[in-house]
């Protein structure tokens, strides 16, 4: 406990406005719900299937093989990105999918 004392007491100092949660807005949620249909397209499969058959079916960021593999926006939709370029396009394991996703917002709402 003698140890814990000497922790500042951050908390305490962030006020209520900065400690909330920030709020997605509405155009947020809009882009986000397009995204989202955007994936079952046949032409998002069929660039798929064409992608892990071109590059095959592994990562590109860290190799990994026998796991599923995403197609992973370089530049994220929601940022402009274009959504059937292959240029645009990196295949990765979940775990490296996840990541890019978290930097993505990240940086997405610190430039807001
Ligand atoms: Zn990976």
């Amino acid at each position: 406990m003698a140890r814990l004392a000497t922790l500042s007491p951050r908390i305490g100092s962030l006020g209520t406005r900065t400690a909330m949660p920030s709020a997605r807005t509405w155009e947020d949620r809009r882009v986000s719900e397009r995204s989202q249909a955007f994936y079952q397209t046949p032409e998002r499969r069929a660039l798929r299937d064409r992608l892990l058959r071109q590059r095959g079916r592994r990562c590109e960021d860290c190799g990994r093989a026998g796991t599923r593999i995403y197609c992973d926006h370089i530049v994220e939709l929601q940022d402009g990105g274009a959504s059937l370029d292959e240029a645009n396009i990196r295949l990765r394991c979940g775990s490296y999918h996840t990541r890019r996703t978290a930097d993505s917002r990240a940086r997405r709402l610190c430039l807001r």
